[in-house]
């Protein structure tokens, strides 16, 4: 088979057809023309168009490569009289109307842009990390039009940091499904409201039934006011990363007071307290029960925290509440101002707390996602712009569908 013909088939040209392959040192340039007298379509409707207007100057589409060599189309797009839409640039049936490179590159850029970081994905393929960022935006547009929007019942809102801390994007998953619906450039009201009015919509925030969050007063209003149905759950892990927060604010200032023999004992005890009892080594258990015995304020905030995780165990609210109100009382009297602190914030958010006993969601089922999107921010240096750092979360996250390849 002639590589003329190849390529014809390969790009299913019908109105066109490949006049010839020519091959340079870096390159195969395939000729392109219009196949006799065949009918064009409209590149704004897609219709059958009798009439040609006129012939554009040559354009040049980069294809995937043939083996090594990078392949490159070549062809003078003619405009054509619609009788819909007037005189109008043909469309070509390997590219869309926008792009300079064809569907099938631009498809398989998409599809390697969600393992590789934009930069890797354009040196696999020769391209720039412009046209990289380019072919996604378009995929995620595409897709975000093309998505399927099944009703959502339990929702997680999180927010991820850009730039160390700086800045905050809010990202909203359904649970069930474990998959990411929404990103918002900020986490202020303002910036999550779009995901309650457009995303959403009134009649689908009818059938929200939990939505699990930090402790984070926008999210609550917000959800309050769009989706009155449901039941906002304060995210375990959230509660836990706080309650973490006051032992170590604890730990901290005791530090500071100690003399230097007792600081030995105290060193590097941050992990030692935080973790799990059951996961100590047998030294670390030594040395946790000289800490014990000294009856510290390190060691109160060391029961207090291990006293409080017993909450997440109870399956009848009434006993988790019963629990929950003896726990905060006996924190109140610890004499540990960020324990203090942290239950004055409990106090304010306890509904939202107890709901835990009849929902046991928890946003950890979406963790390894809101790893994934710490590792996109990471990998890349281009995200200096929240659109192009939404953009590649929405890529990787919400399993949107690409474009279909004709
Ligand atoms: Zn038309």
């Amino acid at each position: 088979m002639l590589i003329e013909t190849f390529i014809r088939k390969q790009l299913r040209l019908k109105a066109h057809t490949v006049t010839h392959v020519e091959e340079t040192e870096e390159s195969m340039v395939v000729h392109i023309d219009r196949l006799g007298r065949r009918l064009l379509r409209c590149g704004v409707c897609q219709q059958r168009c009798r009439e040609v207007h006129s012939t554009r100057p040559e354009r040049e589409w980069r294809d995937l490569a043939m083996r090594k060599l990078p392949l490159k189309l070549r062809y003078c797009p003619r405009r054509v009289d619609c009788p819909r839409c007037g005189v109008r640039v043909e469309d070509v049936p390997w590219a869309e109307p926008w792009a300079r490179v064809t569907s099938a590159l631009s498809n398989a850029v998409a599809v390697l842009a969600r393992e590789l970081s934009w930069q890797g994905t354009a040196r696999q393929y020769g391209l720039n990390w412009k046209s990289v960022a380019t072919i996604v935006k378009r995929a995620v547009e595409y897709g975000l039009r093309h998505r399927a929007r099944p009703p959502v019942h339990i929702i997680g809102i999180d927010e991820v940091s850009r730039r160390k801390g700086q800045v905050y994007l809010t990202v909203v998953y359904d649970l069930e499904r474990r998959v990411l619906l929404w990103v918002g450039d900020d986490r202020t009201e303002e910036a999550v409201k779009p995901f309650f009015t457009k995303e959403m919509g009134a009649r689908r925030c009818h059938t929200l039934r939990v939505v699990c969050m930090d402790m984070w007063a926008p999210y609550a209003k917000l959800v309050r006011e769009h989706a009155t149905k449901a039941q906002i759950l304060f995210d375990r892990f959230h509660i836990v990363k706080h309650l973490n927060e006051a032992v170590e604010e604890v730990r901290r200032s005791e530090m500071r007071r100690l003399s230097l023999k007792e600081k030995v004992v105290f060193k590097r005890s941050r992990w030692l307290l935080l973790k799990n009892p059951w996961n100590l080594t047998s030294d670390q258990k030594e040395r946790l029960s000289t800490l014990v015995r000294w009856n510290s304020p390190i060691v109160r905030a060391y029961y207090l925290k291990e006293a409080f995780q017993l909450f997440w165990d109870y399956k009848q609210p009434q006993r988790a509440g019963h629990h929950l109100e003896k726990w905060m009382r006996s924190a109140m009297s610890s004499r540990l101002e960020p324990f203090k602190k942290f239950v004055r914030m409990l106090r304010s958010h306890l509904d939202g707390i107890l709901s835990w006993t009849k929902q046991r969601v928890s946003n950890g089922a979406v963790e390894g996602m809101n790893n994934k999107i710490k590792s996109i921010s990471h990998r890349s240096f281009g995200f200096r712009s929240a659109e192009n750092f939404i953009a590649a979360i929405y890529h990787c996250c919400a399993r949107l569908p690409l474009p279909v390849e004709l």
